[in-house]
């Protein structure tokens, strides 16, 4: 059995998406700057994209900006406010201790610049509250940057609530909504957002195609220079397939989001409920407010990685936070802002569903997640350690 279960890192793309995108590469092809019938017509597939992606966030197709993904609207987002605010002398930026490495290393640059950064505990209860986003703003602050909900852990933030916040506080506020855009509900002018992200592979659409929503009126800085297209706010030639199947595919997922909730969330409360049987482990994240395809535990005395690798064996595509891909051993930053320690988020495990998932594949899940984390512990060192009491257990 093939079960693909890390859809938080990307997703398989719909028939629809791919569909859709055929025509703009076979017929459809023209350029949308050209003046001629092929341009004008690749023209308005892109303006029906706008206004089809507008209609899913409640806003006008005018505050819409096509990018290269989640990756660079965060980017623009955080460096639009950030120039926006050191004109008004202000220079202090807020967001969480588990933003994406999009957010966070923007960040790490705006500091080395001179902004100073407050990121705000999520130990408790694995969520920050709104209450903490009103006792950090200051006189200088010139952003919020907040999640909509976590990649790693699920966690769904109160973004109507943070929302509030800041426009009571005059205080701009952008979110990362890559991991809700087509699972959650989203309403950017009743939840006071006033610049979001969003990536179509997420979501079944293709890589390489986001969306950065801006509130009409917010002053926005380029990324990329070059042609005028997008409103002259971010330059290069419009990849019309990728837009085009990123607004069917965030549609297709508004119009199905119930359905889709209702038998993703049925899936992960099984998953949780099943994982949880096994001895000293924890679930990561918010275990309320929570992403409906996310499960994240730790398992004392394993290796994330040698999970992995065993269930991928036994057909089981997961991911987990103590990532050594990018050559480093450090766990997850994510992880340890909940307050894991080390030994703990270095046997983490990231299980992410989506509607495309089974029950029978919940099923072989938990058969071999338990016979795996058994497995590893019987070889391992630290484990041994833990049993004979030589080791106190953390979980
Ligand atoms: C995937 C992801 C991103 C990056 O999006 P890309 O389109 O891959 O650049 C940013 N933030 C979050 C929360 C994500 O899950």
């Amino acid at each position: 059995m093939f079960v693909y279960a890390d859809n938080a890192a990307t997703t398989k793309m719909s028939k629809l998406a791919i569909e859709t995108m055929v025509p703009y590469y076979e017929s459809v092809f023209g350029n949308p700057s050209s003046l001629h019938s092929a341009g004008q017509e690749a023209k308005e597939a892109l303006e029906n994209a706008r206004a089809t992606v507008a209609a899913c966030l409640g806003c006008d197709p005018r505050e819409i900006y096509f990018t290269s993904g989640g990756s660079e609207a965060d980017n623009q987002a955080i460096i639009s406010a950030a120039r926006y605010g050191a004109r008004k002398n202000k220079k202090h930026i807020i967001s969480t201790a588990f933003e994406h490495h999009a957010v966070l290393h923007t960040l790490n640059k705006l500091e080395k610049e001179g902004y100073e950064i407050t990121l705000l505990d999520v130990k408790e209860g694995h969520n920050v509250t709104a209450q903490q986003v009103k006792d950090a703003i200051r006189e200088d602050t010139c952003l919020v940057t907040c999640m909509y909900a976590n990649n790693e852990i699920g966690s769904v933030l109160p973004i109507g609530e943070i929302g509030a916040i800041c426009k009571e506080a005059g205080v701009p506020f952008h979110t990362d909504a890559v991991q809700a855009a087509g699972h959650l509900h989203i309403d950017v002018k009743a939840q006071n957002i006033d610049m979001l992200s969003l990536s179509a592979h997420k979501f079944h659409g293709p890589k390489g195609v986001g969306v950065l929503y801006v509130r009409r009126g917010f002053p926005m800085t380029n990324l990329i220079e070059g042609g005028a297209q997008e409103r002259s706010k971010r330059a290069g030639t419009e990849n019309i397939p990728g837009i085009c199947a990123l607004a069917a595919a965030l549609k297709d997922a508004c119009d199905h989001m119930e359905e889709h909730t209702a038998t993703v969330t049925a899936m992960r409360d099984k998953l949780i409920e099943g994982l949880s049987q096994i001895p000293h482990c924890a679930l990561n994240g918010d275990p309320v407010n929570r992403l409906p395809g996310n499960v994240s535990f730790c398992f004392e005395g394993i290796e994330g990685e040698s999970l992995l690798l065993l269930l991928d064996m036994h057909g089981i595509c997961a991911s987990s936070g103590s990532a050594c891909t990018s050559g480093s051993l450090d766990p997850s930053h994510v992880l340890l802002a909940i307050g894991r320690v080390h030994d703990v988020a270095h046997g983490s495990l990231r299980l992410s569903l989506s509607h495309y998932n089974t029950m029978e594949e919940i099923d072989h899940i938990l058969t071999y997640v338990p016979k795996v984390v058994q497995q590893l512990r019987n070889m391992s060192p630290v484990w041994r350690d833990l049993q004979n009491g030589v080791r106190e257990y953390i979980l």
